[in-house]
């Protein structure tokens, strides 16, 4: 690991401990515009840890500070998403440019970060989120492209396939999505969950296979 120690960070607010992990696309042309930003005090913006599409990572603020990365956000109605959350930058231009899927030695080594960040914090599988997940409709990171699957296949994250019978509850749409952690049932959070949980369709609209997905996640989180 590298180090690119930045001056974006703070203390966490007292008593809170680390239980959400926050993955980012830096949605820059390259890593070292990246890391520049990350680490220009007129920016005030950062994250822990940044990982570069051939694997290289970066250590940019110690885990025990609050990075400044998730800016105006909320989840499970935590407003202060920063203080009890790690935050880590993939590299890749986003969707405002050549946004591409994310390389498989920047998977690999992204699996590997997580895995010991994991081992040192209490963060359950369900409270793994993409900065879109706890600022929808402001963030769109990382977005429909990144393979959550292929990561909770490997023990980060959460990715229950609905059961047959998920999709025949009927549910109160809003009610389902603030059990998971999102404040409504609204199109931008509908939206954000989708590109999290159904990327191959992100319309903003709560279909079938969004509320069969919704309900086998909220079971599989046993917040039900
Ligand atoms: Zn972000």
């Amino acid at each position: 690991m590298l180090e690119r120690p930045s001056p974006n960070h703070g203390a966490r607010r007292d008593g809170t401990i680390v239980d959400i992990l926050v993955l980012h696309y830096t949605g820059m042309a390259d890593a070292r515009s990246a890391l520049d930003r990350l680490c220009d005090p007129s920016a005030e913006v950062s994250a822990h840890y940044l990982v570069e599409e051939d694997g290289v990572v970066w250590r940019l603020v110690p885990e025990d500070r609050r990075a400044w990365h998730a800016g105006v956000s909320s989840w499970a109605g935590e407003a202060d998403v920063n203080s009890r959350s790690i935050g880590i930058e993939l590299v890749n231009p986003g969707h405002g440019a050549a946004y591409r899927r994310f390389a498989l030695p920047q998977m690999i080594a992204l699996e590997r970060l997580c895995h010991d960040i994991l081992a040192r914090h209490p963060i359950p599988a369900w409270r793994i989120l993409g900065h879109s997940d706890v600022a929808p409709g402001r963030k769109r990171d990382p977005g429909e492209l990144f393979d959550w699957k292929w990561l909770a296949d490997r023990g980060v994250g959460l990715w229950p396939d609905p059961r047959e019978d998920d999709a025949k509850v009927s549910i109160d749409i809003a009610r389902w999505m603030r059990r998971f952690g999102y404040p409504d049932g609204a199109r931008d959070s509908i939206a954000a969950f989708q590109r999290h949980f159904r990327p191959r369709s992100v319309t903003g609209v709560a279909d079938d296979e969004t509320r069969a997905r919704l309900v086998a996640l909220v079971k599989a989180a046993a917040l039900a």
